[in-house]
This record gives structure tokens, C-alpha cells and sequence, in this order.
């Protein structure tokens, strides 16, 4: 008797038991039949390397005939370069980064070959390929012997475990496998016309035709997506039904003597948004809302109304922000905003002010007891602070509602732990300028209502961007660097961002995307410094930030730069979310290609927000026609942000995309692709939402497969924490 959820131990040998577990983590046979292949060799449809078409899927047998790796001219990283031979024409493969494969593929050895056919420099290739290779003195038959189908499955494997070997463990389960109950509601599975489990298992790992395999794929993929739509929407769902203080607009009070004092129109996409808050935040239950908006979209003063109308209802804000730049900005920014409104407690204040406190991890001892004592007591209507915030030593008396800015940086555990400080279930608010696609702000932020604001303040300028291929032109740099001279000239201000804070630093906070290995030739902010200093910006006010800096001369320093005491900001990431100069007016953005996308999107998002136009300088040494460039040109041509995440997204792996705010539901996404797979999604979204309507208990196999996933993502949490 044996089903997916039997252990591995007694279906296979202790030997293999062993590797599977200490390779992938598998115990069970259900972990093992979720490793699914990710191609196919055809057994008897082997092509001939000479009548090879761009864009085939093909299977060869060849020998190696040359084998040699060598580093990447002008970027990060080696390629391994194999040449087979099949005796009508030689082929390329190619292995990036992966140079460890070079004492796998020897010359003379004989092989199956699998992928898709490129073509690079005019040569055909294929990269990456899977390959089965042919132990010495065996024929093809025997490399594939005991594996009885046309289509020979390969594996995500390793040395230590060839693909063959695993094709071997999962046949050997399969044919001891017991039917394998179903958890999909028969009329879903029959509305798409999916196998069951059992046979989209058993295509999966041996096909009868490419056609069932595909169809077993689908059925797979559905699963998750509709797993994870389910307990998203099954949480959501809870945290709706929790009961929350209700925190209805007052006529009278902060907010409407804030409103009188606005110096500018709200946006009409800022009032409905800030309509939908208030709405959400006057019933009885929490408000999860995610608040996604353009870069400069003028988020701060949505959240700040609805922390007004908190306050009016006697309760208190919190503003949780990624970094103490941040955190320290916003303090500025509201206090200067609320003008009088938060002078609450002092002498002279008017009675309805209140008073604005800012609590972080670096802030001196005696700054901190006081903000603590102002958060316990209530003083404090509005509390800002970075994930100090968290810290328990922070009380509040009435927390009423929680605003997390830059979400992309906290996770589901972060929210949950400022959440828990309060008496009962707060009202929520994320905020991103980080704008998701539809069905990924599904995926990632499903539990959570999506208001969106797409349109700027008017009058906001427009940003242009250049690429400066310094290995091409160096010309340029000499250029960017008199550009900014120029705006300084006419009294505007310019920031310079290199991606790491020393030279020679293995490890830098500030990045936190990286393509390839870190490397000592990256510019740093404490060698462009002084070199441009004593050079190109000779005789401008010139000062660095970065993150390791004290927060006093952080502060000092972009107190400085917001005054205009500073003309050239040097800095690292640090600026990236949030920060708002209106006269900067000029970026340079050192090894731009270091950066990803929607990075790039948000840093030059900091100039052009006043009244002049932005212009942005990406400078990188990579060439053309590499991944690296191409993403600079896609950022130098579009500042649409959802068109950015996108081609962001489709260079991430899924877990990445998913990260922290999904932590335990991750493990069991093998196969979806949350772009790739939008209608999909859809689809189970529908499906799930239906199902949720009819109440899941109806379902009994469902609802235990999605109490074994709810049980995984805790242990996984446990495991976490
Ligand atoms: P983000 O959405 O990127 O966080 P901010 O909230 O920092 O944007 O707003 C960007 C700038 O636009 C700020 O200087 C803010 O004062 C200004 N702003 C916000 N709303 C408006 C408006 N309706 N009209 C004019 N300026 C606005
Ligand atoms: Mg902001």
C-alpha cells in the first residue's frame, strides 16, 4: 500500500533514501512525484546537428570533441563552451557560470544532447542543454536501459544523482502506487477536461505522447495556482471577519483642518483612493489594503489622511518605513505638512494638535525613552520608525492603524509583528512604488484589496534616461559629469549613485541585487568621493551617504542636501525608495547594470519632482546584446513602472518574486510562473473564490490537502525563525 504520503524509507533502498533526502530535502513519495521533469529525450527521434533549425526542440547523440571554459570579456562570470560532433556537423553548447561541468563533459565521451536550438554570432547552439552521458563501452540503448517509454524524462539532477537514476526511483514508486485520491473538485477538473492526479502524475513522469505530458503539466500547474488562490483568499477572508475599531471621517478635527490647509489639489486618483480607506477604515473590521502607486504618485499624503482620521478617533499611526533615510524624511515631511496641526502638548499648541514622534534602531538613548514614553501614552498620534518599530519595548496605547511604506521590503511576518501591538485587529495600509501586474499583486498580495494610482500631480516633469556604454564611448562619462556641473549652475542639484559604500568590500547592506558575483572594480562611494572632488565636480559642495553611516550624519547630511546647502549627493541604494528633493534635478547612476529594473525605475523616480525637467545617466560598462544592457535600454525607454516590473519579473525566479510574504506557501510552487501564466491564475482565482462561496468543508479532500499545506508554511516559519 503505497501513497503520497508514505515515506520513501522501504519503497526505495536506505542508499538512495538518503541522497534524495540530503540533495532535495524529500521524504515522502509524494515530495519525490513533485519532481517533475523539465524535458524530454525521444527515444529512436534523434536529429542530425547538420539539419538543425533555430528554435527546434531536439535530442542529438554526439561525442564531445572540444571542452573549454573561459571568463566573460567586460562583465562578471565564465562560460563553458562544449563542441559535439555527430559525424554530420559539429554544435555549441554553452554552460554559463556553471564551468564545475567541465569534468562531467570529457572529450570522447558520447552523449544524448537535449534543448532548444539558438543561435549566437551567427553560429547554431544550445544552451544550457540536459544531457544523459554514455557510461564508457555502453551503446544508447544501454544509457537508457531499464527505462521502458518512448520519451526519457530529464531531471533537475547532480552529479551525485544522474537524471537516469532519478527516472529510475520514480518508476519504481509509480509501480507500487496505490490510485491517488483527487482533491480537485471533479466539475473543475472536468471544465478544463484535466487528468486526475493520479494519471497527470504518471504522464508527467512517463508520457504516452508530448500531448499528455503537456496536459499533465497543466493539471499540475493549475493545482497550485488554485491552492494558493484558495488559502489566500480563505485569509483574507479571516482577517475580514475579525473585529476591528471602526474609524469613520469626523467633519470636525485634524483631518479637516489639514484638508483647509493643503497647499495644492488633490489628485482625483488620490481622492478615490483616500475614499476607498476611508470607507474601509469606518467598518467594524480591519482594512487590508495595498496602496500601489507610481513613483512621485503622492502616496505620503493618502496615508497621512487616513492617520489624521485615526487620530481624530482618538487613536494612533504608525508609519513603518525600509530605512532610517526614510523614516527620518517622513517625520520631516508630515511635521512640515501638519505645520501647527502637530504641535500638540506644547505651549501655544491648539488643542486638537497632536504630536509626532520617530522611533529607530540608531537614535540616541535619551531620544528614544522619550518616543517610547510619547507612543505608550498616546501623546504620540502619529509614530514613525523603521523596523525598531517592531521592537518590544514599543507600546502603544491605542494602535489603530498601521502603514507600511515601501512594502517590497517587509514581509507578512513584519506586519503581523507590529499588528500584534495592537489591542485589537488594526486597520492596514501597504503602500509600493513598486506597480505589480494584476495577477502577480495576486499572487503576492492576495489577502489584500488593491487600490492603484496611476496618474501624477500635475505638472510633474518628465524624466529622460540615457545609457553612457563607457567601454563603447567613454566620451560620455566626461559628458555626464559637465551635465551636472551645468544644473548646478543653474542652481538645481544632482545625485550620484554608485552600488557599493567601499572598495574592495565583500559585502555591502546598501545592494540587494546583484546579477553575477560582487567585484572589487564597482565604483564605491567612498573612492567617486573624493575623485570627482578633487576632478570633475571640483569646486561643488560634494558629500557622501550610505547606510553605514551614523544615523546623526545621515540625517545631517540629507538635511543638508534638502536645504540646498549640498550640491552633489554621493550615495549609495540608501535614496532609492522614498526620497523627495524637488530641485534635484540630475542622476548619475554608476554600474547601472548592478541594479535591477524596478531599482533603477525607483532611483531615478528621485529627480523631476519639482518644476524642472529629470534626466537620468546609466552608466555601465556592459556591451551590447547582453541581457544586462538590454534591461538598461528597457529602463532608458519606458518610465511606465508596470511595464518595468514586468520585464523585471520575467528575469526573476518565482520564489523571488514570491519572497518573504509567501514564505511558507513557496515550496510548493514548482511549476507556476506568475506572468507566463496570468489567465491561469485568473481562472483559479474564480474557481477558488467559488469554491470558498460553497464553503470548502463540502470538499473533504481539499480541505486536508490545504490544511497539509497551511501545516507546511508554519513549520516552514518555524523553521525560519
Ligand atoms: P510617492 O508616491 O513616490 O511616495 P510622495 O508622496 O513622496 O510620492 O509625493 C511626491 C511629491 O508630490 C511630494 O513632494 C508631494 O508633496 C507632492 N504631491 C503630492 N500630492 C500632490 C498633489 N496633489 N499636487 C501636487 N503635488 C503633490
Ligand atoms: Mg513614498
Amino acid at each position: 500500500m503505497t501513497s503520497l504520503d508514505s515515506k520513501l524509507v522501504g519503497v526505495l533502498g536506505d542508499r538512495t533514501t538518503k541522497v534524495l533526502k540530503d540533495l532535495f530535502g524529500y521524504h515522502t513519495v509524494g515530495d519525490l512525484l513533485h519532481h517533475y521533469p523539465r524535458r524530454y529525450l525521444v527515444r529512436g527521434e534523434l536529429s542530425n546537428i547538420s539539419e538543425l533549425n533555430e528554435g527546434d526542440e531536439v535530442t542529438i547523440l554526439a561525442e564531445i570533441f572540444s571542452a573549454n571554459s573561459r571568463r566573460l570579456q567586460g562583465r562578471k562570470g565564465n562560460i563553458l563552451e562544449v563542441i559535439v560532433t555527430d559525424g554530420t556537423a559539429k554544435l555549441s553548447l554553452t554552460f554559463f557560470n556553471q564551468a564545475w561541468r567541465e569534468k562531467d563533459l570529457k572529450v570522447g565521451k558520447q552523449g544524448l544532447f537535449a534543448g532548444k536550438v539558438g543561435v549566437f554570432n551567427s553560429k547554431r547552439q544550445l544552451s544550457h542543454p540536459d544531457y544523459e552521458l554514455i557510461a564508457d563501452g555502453n551503446d544508447v540503448d544501454a544509457a537508457v536501459e531499464g527505462f521502458a517509454g518512448k520519451y526519457l524524462p530529464m531531471y533537475p539532477a547532480s552529479s551525485k544523482l544522474p537524471s537516469w537514476k532519478i527516472s529510475q526511483c520514480i518508476e519504481l514508486v509509480i509501480g507500487s502506487l496505490d490510485e491517488v485520491p483527487d482533491f480537485l473538485p471533479e466539475h473543475i477538473r472536468e471544465k478544463y477536461g484535466y487528468p486526475t492526479l493520479h494519471q497527470a502524475l504518471a504522464q508527467l513522469h512517463n508520457p504516452v505522447d508530448l500531448d499528455s505530458a503537456e496536459k499533465a503539466r497543466q493539471r499540475l500547474t493549475f493545482d497550485e495556482a488554485f491552492l494558493l488562490q484558495l488559502l489566500l483568499l480563505t485569509r483574507r477572508k479571516e482577517l475580514k471577519g475579525l473585529d476591528a475599531v471602526a474609524r469613520p471621517v469626523k467633519s470636525s478635527g485634524l483631518l479637516a483642518e489639514f484638508d483647509k490647509s493643503l497647499p495644492f489639489e488633490l489628485t482625483a486618483g488620490q481622492r478615490d483612493v483616500s475614499a476607498e480607506i476611508e470607507e474601509d477604515m469606518a467598518q467594524p473590521h480591519p482594512m487590508n489594503r495595498l496602496l500601489q502607486g507610481e513613483v512621485g504618485s503622492g502616496k505620503t499624503i493618502v496615508a497621512l489622511r487616513a492617520m489624521l482620521t485615526v487620530v481624530d478617533n482618538g487613536g494612533q499611526a504608525a508609519l513603518l518605513a525600509p530605512t532610517e533615510v526614510l523614516a527620518a524624511q517622513h517625520l520631516r515631511t508630515i511635521e512640515k505638512l501638519l505645520g501647527s496641526l502637530s504641535d500638540g502638548g506644547m505651549l501655544g499648541g491648539s488643542d486638537q494638535a497632536t504630536q509626532v514622534t520617530l522611533i529607530t534602531g540608531s537614535q540616541s538613548a535619551t531620544a528614544r525613552k522619550e518616543a517610547l514614553a510619547l507612543a505608550a501614552s498616546g501623546a504620540a498620534g502619529i509614530v514613525i520608525g523603521t523596523h525598531a518599530l517592531l521592537g518590544e519595548s514599543v507600546d502603544f496605547k491605542d494602535l489603530g492603524l498601521i502603514v507600511v511604506d515601501e512594502q517590497h521590503r517587509f514581509g507578512v511576518e513584519q506586519r503581523d509583528a507590529l499588528k500584534s501591538k495592537a489591542v485589537t485587529p488594526p486597520h492596514l495600509l501597504v503602500m509600493t512604488a513598486t506597480p505589480i501586474p494584476r495577477t502577480v499583486a495576486m499572487t503576492v498580495f492576495g489577502d489584500l484589496d488593491v487600490s492603484t494610482l496611476r496618474e501624477l500631480p500635475l505638472g510633474r516633469q518628465p524624466i529622460t534616461t540615457h545609457v553612457i556604454p563607457v567601454l563603447e564611448k567613454p566620451g560620455y562619462l566626461e559628458r555626464a559629469w559637465e551635465r551636472i556641473r551645468e544644473e548646478v549652475e543653474q542652481g538645481h542639484q544632482a545625485y550620484v549613485v554608485a552600488p557599493r559604500i567601499a572598495a574592495g568590500t565583500s559585502e555591502d547592506a546598501d545592494i540587494d541585487f546583484l546579477m553575477g558575483e560582487s567585484s572589487s572594480t564597482l565604483a564605491s562611494v567612498e573612492e567617486l568621493g573624493p575623485e570627482l572632488q578633487s576632478g570633475a565636480l571640483k569646486g561643488l559642495r560634494v558629500a557622501p551617504l550610505h547606510g553605514k553611516q551614523s544615523a546623526d550624519v545621515k540625517e545631517a547630511t540629507m538635511k543638508a542636501f534638502a536645504n540646498k546647502e549640498l550640491d552633489v549627493l554621493i550615495s549609495t541604494t540608501v535614496i532609492e525608495v522614498g526620497v523627495d528633493v524637488p530641485n534635484a534635478t540630475v542622476m548619475v547612476i554608476m554600474d547601472a547594470d548592478r541594479f535591477g529594473v524596478s531599482q533603477l525605475h525607483q532611483l531615478r523616480g528621485r529627480v523631476g519632482r519639482g518644476t524642472s525637467p529629470g534626466l537620468c545617466l546609466l552608466v555601465s560598462s556592459a556591451i551590447v546584446d547582453t541581457p544586462a544592457r538590454e534591461r538598461l535600454e528597457a529602463v532608458s525607454q519606458t518610465v511606465d513602472g508596470f511595464e518595468l516590473s514586468r520585464i523585471d519579473l520575467e528575469q526573476r525566479r518565482e520564489g523571488d518574486v514570491l519572497g518573504a510574504s509567501q514564505s511558507g506557501s513557496r515550496s510548493h510552487l514548482r511549476l507556476l510562473r506568475v506572468l507566463r501564466d496570468e489567465s491561469m491564475i485568473e481562472q483559479a482565482r474564480e474557481d477558488a473564490s467559488a469554491i470558498l462561496e460553497e464553503g470548502v468543508h463540502k470538499y473533504a479532500l481539499l480541505q486536508s490537502e490545504l490544511a497539509q499545506i497551511q501545516a507546511d508554511a508554519a513549520a516552514d516559519f518555524i523553521d525560519k525563525s
